[in-house]
């Protein structure tokens, strides 16, 4: 394990996944420091705020996820890709039987991941609006997609058959913004317009907010 490297950490924390696939499994959570954008309704301000944040070496990471007891991990921000070390530190927890899943907006590429990369790292890419840019290289890695589903999505934003064709869930997760009754609508008539396209969707809230965990 590197241990010149430092990584700069907004929270650590064990609870149950609320968004995605994942949902409802127990997982521990590295949130990292930065966002490279500016959502307008991003519920983690503070992951990029540039002073709520620690420094930690890996070994000291590695220990206090392993304090949780749990094999799966998710690391989320921020934007992770925005920490150069992420193969270093996605690596140490691959090398140690962790199921590892990192969030990520999907804009930025580290070449790190090529090398480290298995069967047991899911990315999760959530492409923002207003672009909905994913980087070209992140493609053939991600594990699944997920939208926002908010007032100004469109289904061009979600229905791109260049790239899901290339991702390896071919069920994309549509997340109602913020559970809003409207969003929740707006995701039922997106449903109904993917599938007439052959694409499969699942509409999925922020489950952890329903159950009012971290
Ligand atoms: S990409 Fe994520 S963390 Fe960054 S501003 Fe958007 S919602 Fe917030």
């Amino acid at each position: 394990m590197k241990d010149n490297i430092k990584i700069k950490v907004v929270e650590i924390f064990r609870t149950v996944e609320g968004e995605g696939s994942w949902v409802g499994l127990p997982v521990s959570f590295i949130r990292l420091e930065g966002c490279n954008l500016r959502c307008p309704w991003c519920d983690t301000p503070y992951s990029y705020d540039g002073k709520t944040f620690k420094e930690y070496s890996l070994k000291e990471l590695f220990e206090k996820i392993e304090g949780f007891g749990l094999k799966r991990l998710c690391i989320t921000g921020g934007e992770p890709f925005l920490t150069k070390e992420l193969p270093d530190l996605i690596k140490i927890f691959l090398d140690s039987g962790y199921k590892v899943l990192v969030e990520t907006n999907g804009t930025l590429w580290n070449e790190g991941i090529k090398s480290i990369y298995n069967e047991n790292l899911f990315i999760v890419c959530s492409p923002k609006p207003p672009s909905y840019y994913i980087h070209p290289d992140l493609i053939e890695y991600i594990s699944e997609l997920k939208f926002v589903i908010d007032e100004y999505i469109k289904l061009e934003n979600i229905y791109r058959p260049e790239i899901l064709e290339k991702v390896k869930n071919k069920t994309v997760i549509l997340q109602p913004e913020s559970n809003l009754k409207d969003r929740v609508k707006k995701a039922l008539i997106l449903q109904d317009e993917l599938l007439k396209k052959g694409v499969e969707s699942r509409i999925i809230p922020q489950c952890h907010k329903v159950l009012g965990l971290p």
